[in-house]
């Protein structure tokens, strides 16, 4: 059995800014400020639920269950538009289809997604690339703030659904920041990064990343990293 998780922004896909217009659009409309008065976020790798505990702290708001519960609501209704605007140019990275596509039936081998966005983010996300018919199930941005506990969500998810222990060490992770790789390691799996996100190469190599890539391009390369049996030394 191999279990593997796939960050989606700038490792699947590029929304080219889509995700952050409507994090602000939803600043705007539910605390009616200017997005120009929200400080700059680093949204790489973050959690939805993060970034708005930050939101609400640069804000000075009451962080609760209903301010946060109004905010990732309004975020998901501009969400989707934002994802259809006419002038929309977000792409799937390089590789990402030829990927799937051979990944797809590979027998035991599961796909799942280990996302900072909030499962309905996510779902928009995948769907307006075509990607959502690939995954499963997975760990999202609802389920922790905290990046790092979300590899046992998914884990167990998985377990429940094929009904065995799915040892750690069958576990990859693909994505494209430290905070991926952290993730990873955070519950013994292993983390591919790829430097197909806005920060590309910076820190992956020294954070410890069982593999490296410049992108997910080389299908036959990848697959053989992905599925190959693992080799203890
Ligand atoms: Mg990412």
């Amino acid at each position: 059995m191999r279990l593997l998780l796939f960050d989606i922004d700038g490792t699947l896909v590029d929304t080219r800014g889509a995700g952050l217009a409507a994090l602000l659009d939803a600043v705007e409309d539910v605390f009616e400020v200017g997005r120009e008065t929200v400080p700059p976020l680093d949204l790489a790798g973050a959690t939805d639920g993060g970034v708005v505990r930050s939101l609400l702290g640069a804000l000075g708001r009451v962080d609760d269950a209903e301010i946060r519960g109004r905010y990732l609501e309004c975020y998901l209704g501009h969400l989707k538009r934002r994802l259809h605007e006419e002038a929309f140019v977000g792409v799937r990275l390089p590789g990402v289809i030829e990927l799937m596509e051979a990944l797809v039936g590979v027998p035991g081998v599961k796909m799942g997604v280990l996302t900072g966005n909030v499962r309905v983010g996510a779902e928009h996300k995948l769907r307006r690339f075509e990607l959502d018919h690939y995954f499963e199930d997975g760990a999202f941005g609802d389920d922790a703030d905290d990046r790092n506990l979300l590899g046992p969500v998914a884990l167990k998810r998985f377990e429940a659904q094929v009904g065995k222990r799915i040892p750690a060490e069958e576990v990859i992770i693909i994505g494209d920041t430290v905070k991926d790789v952290a993730c990873a390691k955070a519950f013994g799996a292993r983390c591919l990064a790829v430097a197909t996100g806005v920060h590309g190469r910076t820190g992956l190599v020294e954070s410890g990343a069982w593999v490296m890539l410049d992108d997910l391009q080389d299908t036959a390369k990848v697959m053989s990293l992905l599925t190959e049996p693992r080799v203890t030394i």
